[in-house]
């Protein structure tokens, strides 16, 4: 790849890889440096709203410029989320947000089925007044982005429940799973979700918090699992998404 220490305007826009659809909204002018760990969160978000897609590429000089800072940082960023299975690195080629094929979607579901209900035994054994609040603030504003009809921050707020649920179990490593195990699912939702479906409905989130305060532990476990199967049953995973097939050919790797 050429360096170019200050392309102007034009130049930026001609190596966009996404014109009809900037990948990072309302960040073109922040001229300020970054902490690597906010550039990441914020092309976190980006994936968990759907912001950017599977098989964006995202260009490390482009992603320079839009945060202000070198990019040495992009790539220790990048390098992380590729790391994660965020996205794709294919050598001379950069990094694309990654398209899950349908086996590693249902290997991601199965690995949820098995990580959540462990948390939530563990919360139940340890929850307190404070955690059931926590988790119905929560779920008060997926229902208010439900009745806004804002659906990619209904589509987050969905994941990060799941993310809120391996927060209060107070385990960093646990966290980092749900994170990713979340993020990922994000991805997979995307591409084979049906447009008028919601990833999660909150109802379910409700039952669960309701299971966790009763106590009832094995009632949480099992409206988790159910959850789960139903996100996993409404995607149409039968045939390979449009963009999946454009990215492998594009980098011939089918
Ligand atoms: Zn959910």
């Amino acid at each position: 790849m050429t360096t170019s220490t200050a392309p102007d305007a034009a130049a930026r826009r001609k190596r966009s890889v996404k014109p009809d659809n900037s990948p990072l909204p309302g960040q073109a002018i922040n001229t300020r440096p970054m902490a690597g760990d906010a550039i990441y969160e914020r092309i976190l978000s980006a994936i968990m709203e759907h912001r950017l897609t599977p098989g964006t590429k995202l260009v490390e000089e482009k992603l320079a410029s839009i945060f202000g800072v070198n990019r040495t940082r992009v790539r220790e960023v990048l390098a992380r989320l590729s790391h994660e299975g965020l996205l794709t690195t294919i050598p001379n080629r950069g990094a694309f947000v990654a398209s899950p094929t349908p086996d590693e979607a249902r290997a991601i579901f199965a690995a949820r089925r098995i990580l959540e209900p462990a948390l939530l035994r563990h919360l139940c054994e340890h929850t307190s007044p404070a955690h059931i609040e926590q988790l119905r603030a929560h779920v008060a504003q997926e229902a208010e982005a439900r009745e806004r009809g804002e659906r990619r921050a209904i589509i987050r707020l969905s994941g990060e429940f799941h993310i809120r649920i391996a927060d209060l179990v107070e385990n960093p490593v646990m966290s980092k799973m749900m994170r990713e195990l979340a993020s990922l699912t994000c991805l997979i939702i995307v591409l084979y979700d049906s447009p008028t479906v919601p990833a999660c409905t909150h109802d379910d989130h409700g039952t669960i918090i309701d299971a966790i305060e009763q106590g009832r532990t094995e009632e949480a476990v099992a409206a988790m699992i159910g959850h789960l199967h139903h996100i996993e049953q409404v995607l149409d995973m039968s045939t390979p998404p449009g963009e999946e097939e454009d990215l492998e050919e594009m980098l011939g790797m089918d």
